[in-house]
């Protein structure tokens, strides 16, 4: 491997929140070359690898609601048990672990209008992944208040 590359892994640590558009996402996205994507109902997770320093990331390309990218560091085993088998690190298979990740981070997005399609469809997601989730939790997660997570969901999706 060589000691100097033209990309930004080594400065990530094993887990990144990096905003869609923001200046590093161009730097730590431009190097990495999609391998794997999971496709069905995680729509949103794929795997790649750096075209520099060789490193696996496992990628959560959250666009929904918070616009993120969650990356996590992968290593050549685990990104051949995707590839050959299918089988993904648990890590970002639930859309609701996600949002948590970009929440404790404070990479969380506004929205104007409190009824758009974005939130209304997330928070009933979020009731199917988990039927028992809460207002509250789903509040949370879409950065917004408890009551307003309970309007989202007796609206229809
Ligand atoms: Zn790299």
């Amino acid at each position: 491997m060589k000691s100097h590359t033209n990309c930004r892994c080594a400065e990530l640590g094993n887990l990144a929140v990096i905003g869609m558009g923001s200046e590093p996402d161009e730097e730590v996205l431009g190097s990495l070359d999609l391998v794997s994507e999971h496709g069905g109902l995680q729509w949103w997770l794929y795997m790649s690898r750096c075209n520099q320093c060789q490193q696996f990331w496992m990628i959560a390309q959250e666009e929904r609601v918070h616009d993120n990218f969650c990356l996590k560091r992968i290593d050549a085993e685990d990104a051949a048990r995707i590839v050959t088998d299918a089988i993904w690190p648990e890590d970002f298979l639930e859309f609701g672990a996600v949002l948590r990740l970009e929440r404790e981070c404070g990479q969380v997005a506004h929205f104007l209008d409190p009824n758009c399609h974005a939130l209304v469809a997330t928070a009933h997601e979020l009731k199917r992944e988990r039927p028992d989730i809460t207002s509250d939790e789903i509040g949370y997660l879409l950065a917004i208040r408890p009551s307003h997570a309970a309007r989202l969901l007796a609206q229809k999706p």
